[in-house]
């Protein structure tokens, strides 16, 4: 530029042929030289910007497809519907969900009672919180309106939350307090009413008062017991216990525990069988292991009388399944699931008479599943019940 200057003023000062060749020379070097910058430069810029699409467009698609990973691994059904009504992005709970193909909250091949939340969430811009029952699953139903700038709605986005199993806790927590305060006030009853009896001005009959104390004793040593109860499988669940494993013998286990129930097994007319391997030993609570079996045992007094006990141990490998089977009374099919529930009594009032509280089964199970074993049940009502028990044979 500078020496195009000086030829500039030479060629206006001198005005010689030569400056004026030179002056008009220079311009075209210039001219050419500036194009070809130029077109370079302009090549540069197309190629960064070419570039710079292309980067930015990879970083979309990879955004893109982190969304649709984070929302599908959101495992509960989730939509977003579009200012359109459209669903523009779902995961595959929500597919699987709705069931039909469908791409709208429009679609009537949507089932009625899913598809009326839709409408209300998309056609009402509200936000909501609301329980469905929809194929025997509780949900709880989220939407969220979503506004941009100027508040102007953008659809809105829905998140299906399955509450079936909290919905059920919270149903068994209600029930065991109702079962509880019930168990709980029946001997407190009996024992309030035997002592107003007894503190009547004109109460004078030696006779009732000695069977009222020794019905008081018994009510309230059942409360001692049953509270005893409720804490035991409480801690148990909440792994409170601690559990004094020990290696025994689990032949001689057994022949232990029906000797000590030998006249009650008598008087129920009950024969009983072990079949256990002589040398098979277990690392448990022996204990508490007692406490299962005596419990099994004392059911079957109850429940099958004038029969036969038979209990069988197999060693399976890391394993040892007993088997405790008796051929009383059964149970009913629809009690089966229930019998290992707290405070669940099958025969009601029968087994209250054999002052059963329905906490037998719910500890045994507790104190076995506190061993990382586990308890079942296979009956046939009128033929007899079978309790299948896993534990492992070492620690
Ligand atoms: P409880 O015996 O105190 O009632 P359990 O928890 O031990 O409580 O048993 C729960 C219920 O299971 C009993 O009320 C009874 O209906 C049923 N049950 C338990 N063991 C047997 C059995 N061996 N045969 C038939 N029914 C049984």
């Amino acid at each position: 530029m500078v020496i195009f200057f000086i030829l500039s003023v030479l060629a206006l000062v001198f005005q010689t042929p030569f400056t004026i060749f030179l002056l008009i020379f220079g311009q075209i070097a210039i001219w050419v030289f500036n194009h070809y910058r130029n077109k370079d430069h302009i090549k540069t810029i197309k190629n960064t910007a070419k570039q710079e699409t292309k980067v930015a467009n990879v970083r979309a698609d990879e955004a893109y497809d982190n969304l649709v990973k984070l929302i599908n691994a959101i495992p509960s059904p989730l939509v977003y519907i579009n200012q359109k009504g459209d669903f523009e992005v779902s995961n595959q709970y929500f597919n699987s969900l709705i069931k039909v193909d469908a791409e709208s909250v429009y679609d009537i091949d949507i089932d009625t009672v899913i598809r009326q939340t839709l409408l209300d969430a998309f056609l009402n811009e509200r936000q909501f919180v609301k329980q469905l029952n929809y194929r025997s699953i509780d949900f709880q139903v989220l939407s969220i309106p979503l506004m941009v700038e100027g508040n102007r709605y953008n659809g809105c986005m829905l998140i299906f939350q399955d509450i079936t199993r909290v919905l059920e806790g919270e149903k068994m927590q209600k029930r065991f307090i109702a079962d509880a305060s019930h168990e709980l006030r029946t001997p407190i009853a009996s024992i309030k009413g035997m002592i107003e009896i007894m503190n009547r001005p004109n109460f004078n009959d030696e006779e009732t008062r000695t069977e009222f104390n020794l019905q008081i004793e018994k009510e309230a040593n059942r409360l001692e017991h049953m509270v005893e109860d409720l804490l035991l499988q409480s801690r148990l669940k909440s792994k409170q216990v601690y559990l004094e494993k020990t290696r025994f013998n689990l032949k001689q286990f057994f022949d232990s525990i029906v000797y000590e129930k030998r006249q009650a097994l008598y008087h129920a007319k009950i024969e009983t069988i072990i079949n256990c391997p002589e040398d098979l030993v277990v690392y448990a609570d022996q204990f508490r292991l007692t406490q299962v079996f005596t419990n099994l045992i004392n059911n079957a007094i109850n429940y099958a009388p004038d029969g036969t006990i038979e209990i069988t141990a197999i060693d399976n490998k890391d394993r040892v399944i007993i088997e405790f089977k008796d051929n009383g009374m059964g149970i009913k099919e629809d009690m089966i699931p229930h019998i290992f529930e707290r405070f669940y009594r099958g025969e009601g009032d029968r087994s209250r008479e054999k002052g059963g509280s329905g906490l037998g089964l719910a500890i045994s199970k507790s104190i076995i599943e506190a061993h990382g074993g586990s308890i079942r049940v296979e009956s046939e009502y009128q033929k007899g019940s079978s309790f299948i028990i896993e534990l492992k044979t070492d620690a």
